[in-house]
C-alpha cells in the first residue's frame, strides 16, 4: 500500500502517518519527492482500516499495491535506488562495469586480469570461487581460498569484488570477504538463500533464473528486500529459449520493462545471456542504450585456455575496446537528452 501526501504536507503530517503505520506493524519506505512524499508500506491489509490514515492532516489518498511484488515496485518507491559500492554507484545513470574471469583460477592469473582491467576502466571485479556447474566432473571452484584471492586483488587495485554464494551455509563466509554476493541463475528461487542474503549488509546481485518470468524475478527480490536488505542490484543474463545459436537469449526489453515496474538498479550480462564473445560488444552497447545501470563482462587473459566460459570471454584489449564503445553510447545518449 502507499500513501500519498498532499502537496505542501509538513514533515509533521509525514511523521504522524509514519508512527501510525509503524504502530501497526508496517514496515514504511519514504520517498521524498519534489513535489509530495509518499510513504510505502508492506504488513497485514486488515491493519489498515484501524489506522484510519485517511483522516491524518496531509494525507491524500491510500492506494493499495496490486502487484504481487510490494517492496521492489516502483508504486513502493518512486525514486530509483541507488546502491554504492566504494566509489561505484548502480542506478544514478552512471555505468559501473564488472569485469573479471568466470572462475578465479589461481593467484597470479587473476591479480594479472585485474590489473588489466582495472587500466581499461573496469570499477568492480567479478570471479567465481564457488561454481555452479552443470557436470559434478567440472571444475567447481577454488572455494575459501579464491576468496582470499579476490580479497588479495581488491587490496592491490583499490576495486570492490563480486563473487556468487551458493548455499546458506556459505553466506557469512563469502560475506566476510567480498563487496557484493551474487545469487545465481540456478539459485534465484532458493528461496532459503534469498532469506539469508536478505539478513546481510551487504548488496546482493541477483541474477534473472534460466527460466524465470519478469514476475517470479522480482518476486525472488522481494524476498531479500523482505527480510531487510534493501540493497539489491537485478542481473538480466539471458533465458532459455528454443534458440541454440545462443547459450541464452538475452532479453533485452526486459531493462527497460523491469525499470518501469521496479526502482531497483538493473545490470546486463552479455556474456552468459549470448555465450559467445563475438556477440558480447554489440549486446552491451544495445544493453547502455535501453537504459541499463551497469554490465557484468567476463574477461580472461586467455580464453582458450579458460577452465569455465572461456568462449564467452573477452581478452582484455577487446574489453577496452569495448568500454571506450561505451562511453561513446553514453554520451550519445545524453546529449540525446540534453537536446530534450
Ligand atoms: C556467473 O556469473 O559466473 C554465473 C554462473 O552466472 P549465471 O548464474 O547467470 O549462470
Ligand atoms: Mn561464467
Amino acid at each position: 500500500m502507499v500513501v500519498v501526501m498532499k502537496k505542501g504536507a509538513t514533515p509533521e503530517q509525514i511523521n504522524a502517518v509514519n508512527q501510525r503505520l509503524l504502530a501497526a506493524g508496517f514496515n514504511v519506505h519514504l520517498s521524498e519527492g519534489v513535489n509530495r512524499t509518499i510513504l510505502g508500506a508492506v504488513g497485514d491489509r486488515q491493519r489498515l482500516e484501524a489506522c484510519s490514515l485517511e483522516a491524518l492532516p496531509g494525507v491524500e489518498n491510500v492506494v493499495a499495491i496490486l502487484k504481487p511484488f510490494k517492496m521492489a515496485s516502483r508504486e513502493f518507491k518512486v525514486t530509483n535506488t541507488v546502491v554504492k559500492v566504494g566509489n561505484a554507484c548502480f542506478g544514478d545513470g552512471s555505468m559501473p562495469v564488472i569485469a573479471g574471469p568466470c572462475a578465479v583460477e589461481g593467484r597470479e592469473l587473476f591479480l594479472e586480469t585485474a590489473l588489466e582491467v582495472k587500466a581499461r576502466g573496469a570499477s568492480l571485479l567479478r570471479g567465481g570461487a564457488f561454481k555452479p556447474r552443470t557436470s559434478p566432473y567440472s571444475f567447481q571452484g577454488l572455494g575459501e581460498e579464491g576468496l582470499k584471492i579476490m580479497a588479495e586483488a581488491r587490496d592491490i587495485t583499490g576495486l570492490p569484488i563480486v563473487t556468487e554464494v551458493m548455499d546458506q551455509k556459505s553466506v557469512s563466509l563469502v560475506a566476510d570477504y567480498v563487496d557484493i554476493i551474487q545469487v545465481g541463475a540456478r539459485n534465484m528461487q532458493n528461496f532459503f538463500l534469498l532469506k539469508e542474503v536478505g539478513k546481510i549488509n551487504k548488496p546482493v546481485l541477483l541474477k534473472r533464473g534460466l527460466a524465470a518470468t519478469i514476475e517470479e524475478w522480482l518476486m525472488a527480490a522481494e524476498y531479500i528486500l523482505d527480510s531487510g536488505n534493501e540493497q539489491v542490484i537485478l542481473c538480466e543474463r539471458g533465458i532459455r529459449t528454443f534458440e541454440t545459436y545462443t547459450r541464452n537469449t538475452l532479453d533485452l526489453s526486459a531493462v527497460p520493462l523491469v525499470k518501469q515496474l521496479s526502482h531497483l538498479p538493473v545490470i546486463v550480462d552479455p556474456s552468459h545471456g549470448t555465450g559467445k564473445r563475438e556477440l558480447i560488444t554489440p549486446m552491451s552497447l544495445a544493453a547502455v542504450a535501453c537504459g541499463c545501470d551497469g554490465l557484468i563482462i567476463e574477461v580472461h587473459t586467455n580464453p582458450a585456455e579458460a577452465w569455465s566460459d572461456g568462449p564467452q570471454s573477452l581478452i582484455p584489449d577487446d574489453f577496452g575496446l569495448l568500454m571506450e564503445q561505451v562511453r561513446a553510447v553514453k554520451m550519445a545518449l545524453s546529449a540525446d537528452r540534453r537536446e530534450d
